[in-house]
């Protein structure tokens, strides 16, 4: 971590001010030029939290809000932090916990999950993509890896694992009553989703990073078969922050990483950017609030979407249909959603390897 240090000197060797409250700084934030001590900085991360919050209109009085909690630092911190924030909200926090079915990685954050989970009080429902589809992520991996020769539909592990966990935390939210569920996105995710869409020219996903499209008004982001409304209270918070957080709040970290996780493009961008943002401190910011207003502007009145030439001729026509999957009613920005799409391509790929071996 290139701007945290522990002893009172930078990585730069420079020395650095106590904390305003006068305690010795333990994080100096390169970005706005502040030295904080372990409480100050704790206290920020509560404080920006509620910030966002509040700023996107995120939660109503009274909401069943669930949190979904990989087990990783991001989400056991945002459990931790909406524990605290939400006492006395007058709302009810549960915890949802995926398992996609990893061996050898899920089995430690299912576990740091049920930890956590247990020393805060919070209700906890782990349910897994077995559950839900009827296989895990490793058998659907291997099958794509036996038919890859054969039928040649290149797909990522990441690809293929994001819309199944949307769609089994869509379908675990609805089983506990949730109105809302918030997610760990924090301000790097964002910046990398936005990045990954752009690359691939998707215009509906970068329009989905408005967070206004999951507050309590709009509410347009849900799935509109699930009712639910989806948030991420640490969109404007450093991925580094929350790991510095998770760190001096003791909340478990997940030793191992997900071994598939470097199949897509995604590490690449989140390693240019740290490099980027170490010599140039905000820039993450000043992206963030680049994407947020390109996001907005994308917002067509009354709709979630993004018209197609196509797609506007037919609203112009009357002739628009709702954006709504037609497998499963799930919001769409194709015919099918991703979800339903993916679970085709899995039962294609058992169908022709069994085929194959025959
Ligand atoms: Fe799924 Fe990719 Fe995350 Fe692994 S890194 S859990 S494959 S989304
Ligand atoms: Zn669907």
């Amino acid at each position: 971590m290139n701007f945290v240090w522990l002893d009172g000197e930078s990585n730069s060797g420079k020395a650095h001010p106590n904390c305003s409250c006068g305690k010795k700084t333990v994080y100096y934030r390169a970005y706005n030029g502040e030295s904080l001590c372990r409480d100050c900085f704790s206290s920020s991360i509560f404080e920006k939290t509620k910030k966002t919050i509040s700023k996107y209109s995120m939660l109503n009085y009274g909401d069943r809000v669930g949190v979904a909690v990989s087990g990783g630092k991001d989400s056991t911190s945002l459990l931790y932090v909406m524990g605290e924030i939400m006492k006395g909200h007058g709302s009810k926090l549960y915890a949802i916990t995926i398992d996609e079915g990893i061996k050898g990685y899920r089995e430690e954050s299912v576990r740091n999950a049920e930890k956590i989970a247990e020393k805060l009080g919070i209700p906890l429902l782990v349910t897994s993509y077995e559950d839900f589809f009827g296989f895990t992520l490793d058998e659907a991996l291997s099958e794509r890896k036996e038919a890859e020769s054969a039928y040649r539909k290149k797909i990522t592990s990441c690809a293929m694992c994001g819309p199944l966990r949307r769609r089994s935390i869509d379908m675990a939210a609805q089983k506990l009553g949730l109105d809302v569920v918030a997610t760990a996105h924090n301000l790097d995710d964002v910046i990398q989703t936005f990045f990954i869409n752009l690359y691939s020219g998707d215009l509906q996903r970068i329009r989905w990073l408005d967070p206004s499209l999951g507050n309590s008004k709009s509410g347009a982001r849900s799935a509109s078969r699930f009712k639910l409304r989806r948030i991420k209270p640490f969109m404007e918070i450093y991925e580094q922050e929350l790991a510095f957080f998770a760190y001096i709040n003791d909340l478990p970290f997940q030793s191992e990483s997900c071994p598939y996780m470097n199949e897509g493009i995604r590490t690449e961008i989140r390693e240019n950017l740290n490099t980027l943002e170490a010599r140039h401190p905000g820039i993450k910011y000043s992206t963030l609030r680049t994407i947020l207003s390109i996001a907005s502007s994308l917002r067509v009145a009354g709709s979630n979407s993004i018209p197609s030439a196509e797609a506007s001729q037919k609203r112009l026509q009357g002739k628009d249909s709702a954006k709504s999957c037609k497998v499963c009613g799930a919001v769409s920005s194709g015919e099918i959603c991703s979800a339903c799409k993916t679970v085709e391509l899995v039962s294609n790929w058992k169908v022709l390897n069994n085929i194959i071996e025959k």
